[in-house]
């Protein structure tokens, strides 16, 4: 390709505001160890490996000059990623490594129901909620990534807190199955992410259809990214979102780096 003159690139501005701070670079990551909360489905399902480490060699015999592990780990553990064919109403669409890298760059979209899911940990967000915030804040933009707020983040160091189960029965907002469809059929964003350990609320699997947010964005070609972390730095609208999965072929998932520009001091 022939190169562009750097002051006349439409990323010069951005260049410049991120040398002088104008425009941050926020990690919405949750760190990734052998103590990250895991999904735990009830029997009979089998449940994912959380992280488990394997050493190599640590500046020893096995390698004198150098450290290096091998992972074990589960595609859908701590911060990751949802693609197509993780549920059955998209096993046939993309695996992670198919997905065009364009969709995995957006404008980010910040929904804040955390003093919500404070008062009520079973909340769950409605496309009136949306509404409402498209009123204030204008549409859900082409191509962009809706993210729900819900201070479920700070729960994240601590399994038993972050999957809050009561009486058999995780506690954790999510949207509503109509919420679900919305976003999958008629919005125009590409993917949902959210601070819990899935896309759906904890209550989900008694939705029709259950996990809804699973089953309709998944199937309508749309993804999912969990467990975010620091959503509170960001702008209801103006922030770009930055998702990084492994290019897994064939996976149904991945953990993910994801970040955000974000405009600001
Ligand atoms: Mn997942």
């Amino acid at each position: 390709m022939s190169s562009t003159p750097l002051s006349t690139s439409p990323l010069a501005g951005l260049i410049d505001a991120l040398g002088s701070g104008a425009v941050r670079v926020v990690d919405l990551t949750q760190p990734l160890s052998e103590r990250t909360p895991i999904l735990q489905l009830p029997e009979p399902f089998v449940n994912a490996p959380g992280l488990t480490r394997h050493e190599i060699s640590k500046f020893d015999d096995r390698g004198p000059a150098w450290a290096w592990s091998w992972l074990e780990i589960g595609e859908h553990v701590g911060t990751h990623f949802d693609a197509p064919i993780h549920w059955i109403t998209g096993r046939d669409g993309e695996d992670v490594a198919s997905v065009p890298p364009g969709r995995l760059v957006g404008p980010a979209v910040v929904i804040d129901k955390s003093a919500e899911a404070s008062a009520d940990p079973d909340y769950l967000l409605t496309v009136d909620d949306v509404r409402a915030l498209e009123a204030e804040h204008g549409p859900l933009p082409q191509g962009g990534w809706l993210l729900l707020r819900t201070g479920w983040d700070a729960r994240a160091g601590d399994q038993e807190a972050f999957l809050n189960v009561e009486h058999g029965r995780s506690r954790t907002p999510g949207p509503d199955a109509e919420c679900a469809r919305w976003l999958a059929q008629e919005s125009p964003i590409v993917g949902f992410g959210v601070e819990t350990v899935g896309t759906d609320a904890g209550s989900a699997a008694a939705f029709d259809p259950p996990f809804p947010a699973h089953s309709h964005l998944l199937g309508a070609g749309k993804y999912g990214i969990t467990q975010l972390a620091n959503l509170a730095q960001l702008p209801p609208t103006g922030a770009i979102v930055v998702v990084a999965p492994l290019r897994l072929v064939d996976g149904t998932g991945s953990p993910a780096r994801v970040l955000a520009l974000v405009p600001g001091g």
